[in-house]
């Protein structure tokens, strides 16, 4: 995996240049500075300033949102071993995370069968919805194509495996939540109806509201679109599906 060779945040920030791979990163790492595990194109110094910068406070952050949800898990979870089942998640994670990083996005949570992503937060991205987009169709193409380790999973469960994908983007909040497990996320309407949509995705389809798709300008390709009722939304809304 061609992860960033210096840190992407350090270098945006301040202009420094961190190694993270190679010889020059050895002197770095005996000291603990290391590839961040939220995002590797990141480092340790810029995990810590963002935990730190959580626990002051929450702030209010553009971003995207990126929802994306294994299909056919249900019936999996009856037919496989738990040990296979959790050999399935974690191909998924990976799947899920190499496509996010690759688009500097930050991969916030898994969710059981789902993983939620946030772009332009902490990393800055001028194009921060064809980033997602782009991240979006890299996990698709996984499931398009019969090797690695998911199409094994699948081929030995005798199930096809699929994935749902919803994308929403706008004002959303970042910071630390909840009293008896602390946790940092992203929270706000963006975030939900991000959810909402992914819920709304058949098998093999990525969905964005008009807004989204206008944004996307170019980069959207051929769409269908449709109304769609989401729970918690008083209205149908148009989505489309690239
Ligand atoms: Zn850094």
């Amino acid at each position: 995996m061609p992860y960033a060779t210096i840190c992407k945040g350090c270098w945006q920030q301040k202009r420094i240049p961190i190694p993270l791979g190679g010889a020059l990163s050895l002197p770095l790492r005996a000291v603990g500075i290391r590839r961040s595990r939220m995002n590797p194109n990141t480092c340790t110094i810029c995990e810590t300033m963002f935990e730190r910068m959580m626990k002051a406070r929450t702030i209010a952050v553009d971003g995207t949102i990126l929802f994306a949800d294994l299909r056919a898990y249900a019936s999996l979870s009856q037919t496989l071993a738990p040990a296979e089942m959790s050999r399935l998640l974690d191909a998924f994670y990976d799947v899920c995370a190499t496509a996010i990083w690759a688009h500097d996005g930050l991969l916030n949570k898994t969710i059981g069968d789902a993983v939620m992503a946030v772009f332009n937060f902490p990393l800055r991205q001028a194009d921060q919805l064809a980033q997602a987009v782009a991240a979006a169709r890299d996990i698709r193409r996984h499931f398009a194509e019969s090797g690695g380790p998911l199409g094994e999973i699948s081929a030995a469960a005798g199930t096809d495996l699929g994935v749902g994908i919803g994308i929403d983007t706008g004002e959303l909040s970042f910071g630390e939540f909840g009293n008896t497990h602390r946790d940092v996320t992203a929270i706000g309407t963006v975030v939900n109806r991000a959810a909402r949509i992914q819920a709304a995705a058949e098998r093999g389809q990525i969905l964005l509201t008009e807004a989204t798709h206008r944004a996307l300008g170019e980069h959207a390709g051929a769409t269908q679109s449709a109304e769609h009722t989401l729970k918690g939304f008083d209205r149908p809304i148009r989505l489309y599906a690239l």
